[in-house]
């Protein structure tokens, strides 16, 4: 039925009021509320109540968390109780400004993103798409709401070098206490899930650096909040971050004021509550997630525990991958093959060309001795993953070229054992080393 024939239709305001309630984003509700005299009339008579069942459609039920973010005052007050208390968490039905609906609809994505990465490495890792249950999911996005407000009330980028130099310690001093009044408006078990869910976005962080140098470091790393680490996380690295943060790594070390940016006030108010504080080596999953799914489970080839480290389909790209490295033997050092070879595997700096990637050599018609019943729905550990790589590259190149029309030459009996092809161009041009060996290495 077209929208103008169902208000053509003498139903009451009531239905009406309940089927804009569930339209999924505001670009469906303001098309209703065009394209009917009837649905326009109920909007305008409770606006204020349907466009928060909206949002509370796109945001779930940490939409007071997610409204104070969009709408907490810019520049904030500076007295720390006035900045950790301004615009409260907001419970209330009210009219939201395009804007507002924008910027609502925006972080929403971040956080459902991000939700996404905190499953897959902390609840399950067998689905790209969040596995927690609503409760769980409740606790994460609010954790991850209150992280967003906090890091735009202490941005990276604030602060220029120079000004940065002449910050003095009365100054930080001032900030480490907004920092702590900000965080201690929440309570413990609230407080905690933050704990959790900043040290999975640290994780994050160390993960697609391949470690981090300093704890300073992190430390401004995490100031990038949500949005920074989802887009770290897509990029396999941290080179979309905001240049002036990222100048702040390994800058100034007189510069302190990143210094325990979370950390700090988290101690300073276990010390103040007189709580024992969480202990640095919980897991990110502890005080947000009721269970974990695969948390004990093994290697499919050599029963190695791995838990959520494991390698399988929906994670295929937490791999490290640096592709020539992959060729077997004397072949990556054969540069006839490894420009070829790093042209046909392409750009794998992104998660998911990374994924497709490693998906391409399951999907090998031709599979190396010891590796048939190998698949892409279990779970390997990381360097049996790397193995299984390295031992179907040569394979995967040599079906790539052929495909493009490229025809072998004669294959060398030494195959990709052979050392020649390592140090005499013509050799590596005239036989083909992508096939086994047949004689013993030279
Ligand atoms: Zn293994
Ligand atoms: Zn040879």
């Amino acid at each position: 039925m077209t929208m103008r024939g169902l208000s053509a239709l003498p139903l009451d305001d009531d239905l009406l009021d309940r089927v804009m309630t569930f339209c999924p984003t505001f670009g469906t509700l303001g098309a209703m509320v065009l394209a009917s005299k009837g649905f326009h009339r109920v909007f305008q008579t409770h606006p204020k109540s349907i466009m928060r069942a909206v949002a509370y459609n796109i945001v779930g039920p940490a939409l007071p968390q997610a409204l104070r973010l969009i709408r907490y005052p810019h520049p904030p007050p500076e007295d720390p109780i006035d900045m950790a208390t301004t615009c409260p968490e907001d419970h209330e039905p009210s009219v939201m400004t395009d804007d507002e609906k924008k910027l609502l609809q925006e972080n929403a994505e971040v956080v459902q993103k991000l939700e996404n990465i905190y499953s897959l490495t902390t609840k399950d890792r067998t689905s790209k798409t969040s596995l927690l249950t609503s409760e769980e999911s409740w606790r994460f996005r609010r954790a991850s709401y209150r992280i967003m407000l906090y890091c735009k009330l202490f941005p990276g980028n604030i602060y220029s070098f120079d000004e940065l130099e002449d910050l003095d310690d009365v100054q930080i001093a001032k900030i480490r206490r907004q920092r702590t009044a900000v965080l201690n408006e929440y309570p413990t078990d609230e407080l905690l899930e933050i704990f959790s869910v900043v040290k999975f976005i640290g994780g994050i962080f160390v993960e697609v650096n391949g470690g981090i140098d300093s704890s300073d470091d992190l430390d401004v790393l995490l100031s990038a909040g949500p949005a920074g680490a989802v887009s770290c996380w897509e990029d396999r690295d941290a080179s979309g971050l905001d240049e002036d943060l990222l100048n702040l790594l390994d800058g100034d070390e007189n510069n302190n004021l990143f210094t325990g940016y979370f950390s700090l006030p988290f101690q300073n108010i276990w010390a103040t509550r007189n709580i024992k504080p969480p202990k640095e080596d919980e897991p990110a999953s502890k005080y947000v997630l009721d269970q974990v799914n695969g948390a004990n489970d093994t290697c499919s080839h050599c029963a190695t525990p791995g838990g959520l480290a494991l390698l399988t389909q929906a994670n295929w790209d937490r791999q490290q991958i640096f592709s020539t490295q992959l060729l077997k033997a004397k072949l990556k050092s054969n540069q006839t093959l490894t420009f070829p070879f790093a042209q046909a595997a392409g750009n794998l700096s992104d998660a998911e060309s990374l994924g497709c990637f490693i998906a391409g050599f399951f999907a090998m018609s031709r599979r190396a001795p010891g590796f048939e019943d190998w698949e892409v729905g279990q779970s390997y550990c990381q360097p049996c993953l790397t193995k299984y790589l390295e031992e179907h590259a040569w394979i995967w190149l040599l079906e790539e070229r052929v495909k493009t029309g490229w025809v072998p030459p004669e294959d060398c009996w030494y195959g990709y054992n052979c050392n020649t092809q390592t140090h005499k161009l013509a050799h590596a041009q005239q036989k083909n080393h992508l096939c086994v060996p047949t004689r013993g290495s030279v």
